[in-house]
């Protein structure tokens, strides 16, 4: 997927936010939602992502949204941070397929670093299984 993609409406993040596809929620308003990745690299990896903005990538999202975003995350990034109590916290966002964009709406990652234990693989090996998600997910919504 080239960073001029038209945006897909079948993305599997559109289907979340309709809620044709499961997913486990941590936060969401009218505008904003925070879910659990299914491939988590760590404890806490979540999203966030605009709910409205039909943008693939950093490029083409509208700067007022892109304001909302940035301060959805910020504000996910510390409840992360309260709830786990990690040694960092990487924020990642990746244009384009060559530089490891796999889902093409655009979207943060809060990956929570344990200096204890490796990062997992972006976006590969076996799914999570939901309780735990949901178990990870409750923890971290005590600090919203
Ligand atoms: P990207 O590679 O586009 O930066 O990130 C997409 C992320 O979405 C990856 O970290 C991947 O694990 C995650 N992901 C892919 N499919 C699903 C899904 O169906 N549900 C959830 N919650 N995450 C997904």
């Amino acid at each position: 997927m080239s960073l001029d993609a038209q945006y897909d409406p079948d993305n599997i993040f559109a289907k979340i936010i309709r809620g044709d596809i499961p997913s486990v929620k941590i936060y969401e308003t009218d505008s904003i939602l925070a879910f659990m990745d299914v491939f988590p690299q760590s404890e806490g990896h979540c999203l966030v992502i605009h709910k409205q903005a039909t943008a693939t990538n950093l490029f083409d999202v509208d700067s007022r949204d892109l304001a909302t975003l940035m301060a959805a995350v910020q504000k996910l990034a510390r409840v992360v941070r309260d709830s786990l109590a990690p040694d960092g916290i990487r924020i990642a966002q990746f244009n384009g397929a060559p530089a490891g964009q796999t889902v093409y709406h655009l979207h943060f990652h809060i990956i929570p670093v344990y200096e204890d234990r490796d990062l997992g693989a972006h976006a590969s090996g076996r799914p999570a299984d939901t309780q735990g998600l949901e178990k990870t997910a409750a923890k971290i919504r005590t600090a919203l």
